[in-house]
């Protein structure tokens, strides 16, 4: 199996199996975000408790790359630190940008495997959404912190 294969494969199977799917109760941030130019949407909510995201789920519809992505992003910063999880997300589209390679990145995990879609411009912004979809959630619990 060629590692163009596996990557596939991971994102089938978290296409297929959502990590993370559903609705976060009492969330301290939630956002909703759309790709309009393939119709994807990304619903997201959280629960930041001391600087950690303690739970996160994620719902909406759209194209696999979408889909998958936010289950792998969703997977990715469960149980994190909010300054883990925006620096995993500043890794994350350093790659998809091409200036980092996935190889080079091992605390991407399954994250890693949109690596192939940069190759694919138009596709890039399915991928981003739900990490678009964090950072508007975590802006919102600092900000409902300091308020
Ligand atoms: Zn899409």
């Amino acid at each position: 199996m060629s590692l163009d294969e596996l990557y596939q494969e991971v994102l089938l199977d978290h296409f297929r199996n959502p990590r993370c799917h559903g609705c976060v109760a009492h969330p301290s941030g939630e956002a909703t975000l759309v790709n309009p130019l393939c119709g994807d949407q990304i619903v997201l909510t959280l629960k930041v408790v001391n600087e950690t995201i303690e739970d996160l789920a994620f719902g909406g519809h759209g194209c696999s790359i979408s889909q998958a992505s936010a289950s792998m992003m969703a997977e990715a910063c469960k149980g994190r630190q909010v300054l883990e999880a925006r620096n995993l997300g500043e890794k994350f589209r350093a790659m998809m940008r091409g200036e980092k390679e996935a190889d080079d990145l091992p605390e991407l995990g399954d994250v890693a495997a949109l690596q192939g879609v940069r190759k694919f411009s138009a596709r890039v912004k399915c991928a981003l959404l739900a990490w678009e979809a964090l950072d508007k959630c975590l802006e919102q619990s600092a900000a409902a912190k300091s308020a």
